[in-house]
Parts: C-alpha cells; structure tokens; sequence
C-alpha cells in the first residue's frame, strides 16, 4: 500500500541504519533531469544521484539495454568468460585511451583497486622495500569510506572511532606543488592518488596547471599519478576527464558512478600494460565486476555520451550557469561560486544560516541537491540538461538566495 511521504520518513528512520540525514524528499519517480516525489510534487535534480545521472533518470535507450540484457545474460561472474565483457573490455580501453580495463563495482571499489596496483607496482617495479610503500593523497581527499578510504580521509566525521588505520598513506595540501615534490622526493612513495576537482570537500578547482605539473612531478620522480576521475570522469566538467583540461594522462584514471548510467554499480582502474601488468590471476577480483548487464549498459551509456554531445553539453551549459549566478547572486550572502562544466558550487555566508537550511528551502522551491563540506552547496545536474531547464534552476537558486 502508498504511504505519504512522511509515513517513508518514519519507516527508514526506524529499520535503517543512520548513516545518512537525507534532506525530507521521498521520490517515487524519475525522467529525464526530473524526480516526483510520493505526492507527485515535480523537481528538477541538481544532485542527480551524487554526479551519477549524467545520462538523467530513466534515459530510454539504457531502460530497453537493461531490460534486453537482463532478460538474456546478466551474470555469470569471471570464473567463465561471458560474451559481453571481452567487447566492453576493447570499447572501454579504447574510449579513454588505455592498454588495459579492471572491472570493478564502485567508486571506493576502483580506488582500492588502484592503491593494490600502485603498491605492487611499488614493489616490483620500482624496488621499494618490502611493506614500505606508500601512497600519497592530498587533505580533503574523499574516495569513499572503506577502511583504507578512512585512513586517508581528514574529515574526523569519517574516521573519528574507527581505527586501527591503515599504514602507508601521506598527505600534502591539495594545490601545494612544494608540498607535493618535497613527499614524493621520498623513495618508498609509489604513487600520488587526487581528484583533479575536489568532489565532496566543496568543489574545490585547483590552480591551471596544477595538474600538468603533478604529472611532471610523478614522472620525474618515478611515482604513479593515479587520478580519481570518478565524480570528474565522463563528462561532468565539460570534457571526458577532467584531466583532458591540461592534456595530461594519468597512469592510472579511476571512473565510477554513472558509467552504467546509475543503473547498476559500474566502475572501472585503466591503465597502460607497463602498470596493469603487476596484477596476476588471483591477486584482485570480484564477484560482480565485468558481468554482463553492467557491461551492457556502460557501453551504451559511454555511446549515449558521445551521441548526445554530452561532454560539450556540459562545457556550454557549466559556463552559462556559472555566469549568470555570478551576476544574479549577491557577494555578501554567497561569497564564492565554482566549479567547471556541470560540476559547480556555491558557498552561503554562514550569517545566513547553513548550506543544509538553504538546501531545504531549494527542495520547497522545487530544486533538489545536498550540501557538501564547508557550508557549500554543490549543482551537479544530468549533463542531458537543457537551456530551458537550466534557467529554470537558476531562477530558483536566484529566487531562494534573495528569500535568506
Ligand atoms: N571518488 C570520488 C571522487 C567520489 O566522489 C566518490 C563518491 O562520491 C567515490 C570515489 C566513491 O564512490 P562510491 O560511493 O561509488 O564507492
């Protein structure tokens, strides 16, 4: 039977784990850059599943790939092949560009993976001595929240109570060049693992060049540039990877989210065969990475990116937006606006109360998002967005800040 959405609140508050303070919206139905939620009240969704839905709610070229390949083939695990995988594997590394695919599930998933690859890179390439490599990571990094995510994390509502923590892991400020040459002068650093945007620290932009120089520095002192590309990769910041802004390459990317259009938990480490070949049969695997339904999707989604134009979408619309909130948004009540392509913030002046209220007040205007750290609220809509329903957001962020 339907309950109202108050009836949904109470329920999960009792029977789940409260790991989550969702903001009060109980959605029941999604199309396109739209959610409705269990009254039938429409928003338009600034979050899109954590930067996940580029390819929006309900895109009906994946809803009819899911339905064929699930009816077909949707899981074998890698014990067998299967006939979808081997195809993914060519489409994928071709697509961005790398030697070698290691199909995993999640985001955190795909980071583990890559500190796996690094430190044994570490080790057998590079000669570190046994049990000594180490990864470094910048403050504020945020790749999820597995053990070894936390023991990286400087944020104490992720890793406060939680310890023992993982050795081998550094830390340097993000955007600091020094910081970083000084730490990878170190001989047992394998690799350096960022985001070329900071996600969930508030969208943080880095310095131009920043990222050409990391990859200068990692080269020059034999250190894997692993870059995160999970919230930043396929398109989200007007181009493929974020990297591709200063035409520089990782030796390992890490992409994650809406690689299966949200659909079904995709994520995948690429690398050349210099790097990837440390990995031997046993050493990592999963139940689920590479099946069939996944794989299925995120072919068409990464074909539904191309098709669409997504990634100039993004580039086109991100500038739009940030333009036209500079300009309608007054400095003393949001004092920063960030971000590149679709992935962009606003930080609301504290003396106008939190960026959670101001959250609340969007979701009542008919805007949903969540707040990220440091009284800062993040946009991250469906790169399918268009003109119309990009003024229509802005006229309501507009109308909601002038309303503090
Ligand atoms: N890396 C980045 C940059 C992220 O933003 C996130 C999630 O927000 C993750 C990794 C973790 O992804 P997942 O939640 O799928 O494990």
């Amino acid at each position: 039977s339907k309950h109202s959405s108050a009836q949904y609140i109470e329920k999960e508050k009792c029977y789940s784990a409260h790991n989550y303070i969702p903001i009060p919206a109980v959605l029941s139905r999604g199309e396109g850059v739209h959610v409705w939620d269990a009254e039938g009240k429409k928003y338009l969704d600034f979050l899109a599943g954590f930067a996940t839905l580029n390819t929006g709610h309900c895109h009906p070229k994946l809803v009819s790939t899911l339905k064929e390949q699930a009816s077909t083939l949707h899981h074998t695990a890698r014990a067998f092949h299967n006939d979808v995988f081997p195809e993914y594997a060519e489409y994928v590394c071709k697509y961005f560009g790398y030697d070698k695919v290691l199909p995993m599930n999640t985001g955190v998933e795909g980071g583990e993976t890559a500190v796996k690859i690094a430190r044994r890179w570490g080790y057998t390439v590079k000669k570190i001595c046994e049990n000594k490599a180490l990864v470094v990571f910048p403050e504020g990094n945020f790749w999820g929240r597995t053990m070894s995510a936390i023991s990286t994390s400087t944020n104490p509502v992720m890793y406060e109570n939680f310890g023992p923590f993982m050795e081998g892991f550094g830390l340097v400020p993000y955007n600091d060049l020094c910081a970083l040459e000084e730490a990878l002068k170190n001989p047992n650093v394998c690799a350096f693992m960022m985001e070329p945007i900071q996600g969930e620290a508030g969208v943080v932009v880095p310095n131009e060049r920043y990222l050409s120089e990391v990859r200068r520095l990692c080269t020059m002192y034999n250190v894997l540039w692993i870059a995160d590309e999970v919230q930043t990769g396929l398109g989200r910041t007007g181009a493929l990877l974020a990297c591709d802004h200063e035409c520089v390459r990782p030796d390992m990317a890490i992409i994650g989210k809406g690689l299966a259009g949200g659909f079904t938990p995709v994520s995948a480490v690429l690398a050349n065969d210099n790097v990837m070949s440390v990995i031997t049969p046993g050493s990592h695997g999963s139940t689920f990475g590479g099946n069939p339904l996944g794989c299925k999707l995120a072919m068409k989604t990464l074909e539904i990116i191309k098709e669409e134009k997504l990634i100039e979408n993004s580039a086109i619309l991100g500038e739009k937006f940030r333009t036209e909130l500079i300009c309608r948004l007054p400095k003393d009540k949001v004092p920063f606006i960030r971000g590149k392509g679709l992935m962009n913030a606003i930080a609301i002046n504290p003396e106008y109360g939190t960026a959670w209220d101001f959250c609340v007040k969007l979701k009542d205007n008919g805007l949903l998002t969540k707040p990220c750290d440091g009284n800062v609220v993040r946009f991250t809509p469906p790169l399918i967005l268009n003109d119309q329903q990009l003024s229509q957001g802005l006229d309501i962020i507009e109308k909601t800040v002038n309303e503090l």
